[in-house]
């Protein structure tokens, strides 16, 4: 459904209001988030989204009528810029990843049965949701060579395998899940997607992947997850049988942009803490560091590539909100590799210019380096997007590839 965009005035008074809000509440947060995780703020948390909830700045992309603002593509872009600028704004806010995602896949393929248990409880913040779709022993590159499997018995799908990278697992309420249930069909027709809750029998959570360092909990982990005779009702495939990987495509589509919106936030956030550190950091009486040329490239360089990110993401967002995700696709692809550059290099930059101080965790910088250098890898590794813009664009001119599938 295509949805209006705001006037520039309006769109104006949001991102105020979520900075503010950010800045005033969230921000005095994140020092306890980056020292004793996720898990310990939870309960400060849940009171700010309930604040949001009630102040009617909640969950952007959700429709008005499952409590959320309704918003375009290109309007949430612009939000979800500001909410990026902290580690916790998408989950204060209503809108993290994987949940974001997950909304999207319900409220398109969802049944009015599969909407009322999974979707609305997930769209009010009630519960959590991940996704569990990569496993340890194949490419998760090429997610059409998947071992997880499914099959029908007795009116129940009967799923066995091994997951991990499932995000945000910990505390969640329920998992979608794919699985091969069609092993003979063509290959982009044997996996379908099933909602599991998690606390199904077989369903079992075999640890919290250590990441960088830091294992993390809750909203803010990354869990290995074994299937093991894990049944559930017939009637939780979610969309076709065998529509596993449209339902992907169409989940991973927008949620690619997703994730872009945010980097261009952490790089704003990251550039910021930049030109402040340059400012005040003298190297001797009265020179800071913003005298020094090597600096001012820094800032320089990062401002343009920034402005050249947001533009790009924009672009597709609007491309979303014309033609839809499909149509988008190239743009999609172009935004995930190429804002996943500049997130990074921005980064490095800003540690750079703060010196030792910008490896401690007395900023948000080292924290966001460590989540951010898998922008690269996960919802598909950049080189895998580059060979497809490259595949549909030569095929304008006549060249057929085959995907890396093959
Ligand atoms: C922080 C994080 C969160 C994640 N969250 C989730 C989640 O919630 N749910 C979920 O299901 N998965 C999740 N993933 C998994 C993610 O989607 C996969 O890691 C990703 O698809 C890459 O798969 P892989 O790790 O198996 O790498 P592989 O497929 O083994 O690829 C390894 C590397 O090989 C190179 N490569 C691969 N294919 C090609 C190619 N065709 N051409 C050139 N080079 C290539 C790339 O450099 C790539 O990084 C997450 C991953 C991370 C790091």
């Amino acid at each position: 459904m295509k949805r209006a965009n705001k006037s520039p005035e309006q769109q104006a008074v949001l991102v105020k209001a979520v900075r503010d809000f950010l800045e005033q509440k969230v921000y005095p947060l994140e020092p306890r988030f980056g020292r004793e995780g996720f898990a310990a703020i939870e309960p400060e948390l849940e009171a700010l989204r309930a604040e949001l909830r009630e102040r009617g700045l909640w969950a952007p992309q959700v429709p008005e009528n499952l409590g959320g603002m309704g918003l375009s593509f290109l309007d949430h872009a612009r939000l979800s810029r500001e909410m990026g600028k902290s580690p916790l704004g998408h989950y204060v806010f209503g809108c993290p990843a994987p949940d974001s995602g997950n909304v999207e896949l319900l409220l398109e393929f969802g049944n009015d049965e599969q909407k009322r248990l999974f979707l609305e409880p997930l769209a009010r913040g009630e519960v959590r949701s991940c996704f569990s779709m990569t496993e340890p022993d194949r490419a998760g590159s090429n997610p059409a060579w998947m071992e997880t499997t499914a099959r029908l018995e007795d009116g129940e799908w009967v799923i066995d395998g091994r997951k991990w990278f499932t995000t945000s697992a910990d505390g969640a309420a329920f998992a979608i899940v794919m699985a091969v249930t069609d092993p003979d069909a063509s290959t982009y027709a044997r996996a379908s997607m099933i909602l599991v809750p998690t606390n199904t029998p077989g369903f079992i959570h075999d640890r919290l992947i250590s990441v960088m360092g830091h294992t993390g909990s809750g909203w803010a982990s990354h869990s290995e997850i074994v299937y093991e005779n894990c049944r559930v009702p017939e009637a939780n495939l979610l969309g076709p049988r065998g529509g596993g990987f449209l339902l992907a495509q169409s989940r991973l589509g927008p949620g690619r942009i997703h994730h872009a919106m945010r980097w261009c936030g952490i790089a704003e956030r990251a550039f910021e803490l930049m030109c402040k550190r340059a400012v005040e950091r003298e190297v001797a009486p009265g020179r800071p560091l913003g005298t020094r040329q090597a600096v001012q490239h820094f800032i320089a360089e990062c401002r343009a590539k920034i402005d050249a990110a947001v533009l790009l993401v924009e672009n597709a967002a609007r491309r979303i909100d014309a033609d839809g995700a499909a149509a988008a696709r190239t743009e999609i692809a172009c935004v995930k590799f190429f804002v996943a550059d500049v997130l990074t290099e921005v980064l490095d930059r800003a540690i750079q210019v703060h010196g030792a101080l910008g490896v401690t965790d007395d900023t948000p910088l080292a924290a966001f380096y460590r989540h951010e250098r898998a922008a690269h890898i996960y919802d598909g590794p950049d080189e895998v997007h580059k060979s497809a813009v490259a595949r549909w664009i030569l095929r304008g001119y006549g060249l057929e590839l085959s995907s890396q599938s093959k």
